[in-house]
């Protein structure tokens, strides 16, 4: 069962509204402008709807326009204010709140530039509260023309200090919109009792569908159309209603209304204090980007010290826990949160933080279920070596890549002598591989590099101040290679090297065998490399922002990339049962494939080999089994493409990537595997 905890950035459509949508598009389908009998009850429809909607956000004789959703509410509300402010010599300035959501600044950039007027736009700055500067604002405010703040903010959940806000604004002739959108159903806004001239709200957010939102225009505040046609919502906004989004919303305003199916802030307040619990005994050292007590009881947004944002969302969506980072909008960019840099808090906080969130239909069980798989998500970190604290010990055996900003740094570790090497390790990386390391706890034979960069060298010593116990003793030469041998045995291998004009090739390759099987070569390819390596010899190169993740001197040679051969979701089933020896390869790591809890894809065989270990298992895959069909899956299709192209480049004619990943997959046909317990100790 799949935990939503991503409210904030859309929500569900409750069971009434759907009812009442398909109600409303099956059998009342009237156009409310026809004036027969079906188009009168729908015109009913829409008069009880907003009429409920007037009452519960307390609209007095302001008018509340249905719209498609608040980004066209605030169109309309920024176009209405900057049309009124042609030839006001008095304001001319633009305020908004530095954390608004996007669509509120964009808008006031287009129809400043649209509208020719010119006008100075302005962020108000908040603190690291996520407060507004009311001082700021006091001083500005009488050459404003519109002031735009919101209610409560989609990644924080901080509530605005409305009544310091108007307070502020005092004298002040600037118009005021307030984006209600994250207040609906969870904060009463006043919009009566306040001087707030437009409100933008949006259904989506609340349990009605996405389309459909609403307006509120204080009696008297300027308004201009943003769409004219047919003089529909009193000609305020044409355009045939969205009848079935209208419904919909009506249902969940009843649902508001009868205050039992939407939980209260009090209860709502217990909700979030259980999650903040849990997250903070799964995730030691985890910090709140804003304070709890003036946020919304149903946002909780972190960042945990030494854990990325994307590692914690991917951990979350393993346990089919869906959170998201900082904002819906920029999750797909790795980009730090600009509104917790406008907060000014560390870069650490601001790139790392997730969101979790929660509408006020969520009950009891649901919290429960979020607190255990949150917690089971923390014994996943503890088990895999990345939790902050309370680590268990860990077995290491064969290569382990480390990726930093395209940079390669590989650990190569052997379970029987329960010995290791690091070779191009750096600095950013120490903390991470002290971690691993200390998990491990083998003694490292050297630390290497095969290029001689500073980083290097700089990561060598950063970890013998934090490892001392586990750092070799023998003298090393700046390359880190120990000065007392030519070869370094790991258990059953032996590592050599060879120098080049940057540095040094490092050959990895069973004791005695005629060639290496595995040279890491640092920056680029030397000209001597092969006569020093085989033509099957894996080339692990030092920096990969092309994810090949390794390559063979002939495929070095080629210019034509390999294309990939991709099975879809739907097509699963019938692939397994075409190809009954096909090998399904879960890429994801570790402390992901621990927290899938997915039934049985019947007679596939399984195994699990994350992208960061790929390359112990490419060389037996190729020489092995050249011909078995190999399909790798991953959670979006991103690694398990990289791994099935980084296959077909090398040569193996049957690798493949299950297209879409699991997030596509119907629920039934998701593979399976247990966590294996040898590896834990
Ligand atoms: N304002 C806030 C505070 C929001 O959270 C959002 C959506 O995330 C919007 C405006 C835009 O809403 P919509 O995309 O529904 O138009």
């Amino acid at each position: 069962m799949e935990i939503y905890l991503d409210a904030n950035a859309t929500t569900p459509v409750l069971p009434q509204a759907k009812a009442a949508a398909i109600q409303a598009m099956v059998e009342d389908y009237g156009n409310p402008s026809s004036i027969h009998s079906t188009g009168l009850k729908a015109k009913a429809l829409i008069d009880g709807v907003r009429a409920r909607a007037q009452r519960l956000l307390d609209t007095g004789d302001g008018a509340l326009l249905f719209v498609s959703g608040a980004t066209e509410g605030i169109q309309t509300a920024v176009l209405s204010a900057l049309n009124s402010m042609r030839g006001n010599l008095q304001a001319d300035l633009l305020l908004y709140g530095a954390t608004e959501h996007k669509a509120v600044p964009e808008a006031l950039k287009h129809w400043n530039q649209v509208l020719g007027l010119n006008l100075q736009i302005m962020a108000i700055p908040v603190d690291t509260q996520g407060r507004h500067d009311l001082a700021f604002l006091r001083q500005h405010a009488p050459r404003a023309g519109l002031v735009c703040t919101m209610a409560a903010n989609n990644e924080t959940g901080v509530i605005s200090d409305l009544d310091g806000i108007e307070s502020a604004l005092a004298g002040s002739k600037a118009l005021w919109l307030v984006d209600g959108v994250q207040a609906l159903g969870k904060l009463p806004l006043r919009l009566q009792a306040r001087r707030i001239d437009y409100a933008p709200f949006s259904g989506h957010k609340l349990y009605a569908p996405k389309g459909i939102g609403l307006l509120y225009v204080r009696a008297g505040a300027p308004f201009t159309p943003l769409m004219a046609g047919g003089g529909q919502e009193g000609s305020l906004r044409s355009g045939t209603e969205n009848m079935s989004g209208i419904a919909a919303l009506g249902a969940v305003l009843a649902a508001l209304d009868d205050g039992q199916t939407l939980r209260d802030a009090a209860t709502m307040h217990s909700f979030r204090d259980r999650l903040a619990e849990a997250l903070c005994e799964a995730f030691p050292g985890l910090v709140f980007n804003a304070p709890l007590g003036s946020s919304l009881p149903t946002t909780l947004n972190f960042a945990v010290p030494g854990l990325s944002s994307r590692l914690l969302q991917d951990l979350f969506d393993a346990a089919d826990v869906r959170v998201s980072g900082g904002s819906a909008c920029s999750a797909a960019k790795a980009a730090p949160s600009f509104v917790l840099q406008a907060m000014g808090l560390p870069d650490w906080q601001a790139a790392g933080a997730v969101r979790l969130s929660i509408g006020p239909a969520v009950d009891e069980a649901f919290v429960d279920e979020a607190c255990a798989r949150i917690r089971a998500c923390g014994e996943s970190l503890r088990r895999h070596c990345l939790s902050p604290a309370n680590n268990f010990p860990t077995i290491g055996d064969g290569i382990t890549r480390f990726m930093q900003d395209g940079a390669c740094c590989y650990l190569l570790a052997d379970s029987l002598s329960k010995t290791c090497v690091l070779i191009d390790a750096r600095p950013e990386q120490v903390c991470r591989l002290a971690q691993a390391l200390t998990c491990q706890g083998y003694p490292l034979l050297a630390v290497l590099s095969s290029t001689g960069e500073a980083e290097h060298a700089e990561a060598r010593e950063l970890l013998a101040d934090t490892l001392p116990a586990l750092m070799p003793t023998a003298q090393v030469d700046a390359l880190g290679w120990p000065m007392d041998r030519a070869t370094i045995v790991l258990g059953e291998q032996e590592l050599t090297r060879q120098s080049s004009s940057q540095g040094q090739v490092l050959l990895l390759g069973k004791t005695g065998a005629a060639s290496p099987a595995i040279a890491f070569t640092g920056l680029s390819l030397p000209a001597e490399l092969s006569a020093w390596v085989a033509a099957a010899t894996l080339l692990a190169p030092g920096r990969d922002e092309a994810q090949q993740v390794a390559l063979t001197l002939a495929s070095a040679a080629q210019d034509q990339d390999a294309s990939v051969q991709q099975v879809q979701g739907a097509q699963l089933k019938a692939f397994v049962n075409f190809h009954p020896d096909a090998l399904l390869v879960d890429v994801r790591e570790p402390y992901e494939q621990f927290l899938s809890q997915t039934p049985d894809l019947s007679g596939a065989q399984l195994e699990a080999m994350p992208l960061s270990r790929l390359l112990n298992a490419i060389l037996p895959w190729l020489t092995e089994q050249p011909q078995r069909p190999l399909l790798f899956f991953c959670r979006t299709g991103n690694r398990s493409r990289q791994a099935a192209l980084a296959l077909s480049r090398l040569g193996h004619a049957q690798a493949w990537t299950l297209a879409g990943g699991l997030a596509l997959l119907p629920t039934a046909a998701r593979p399976k595997h247990q966590p294996d317990p040898a590896l834990y100790v």
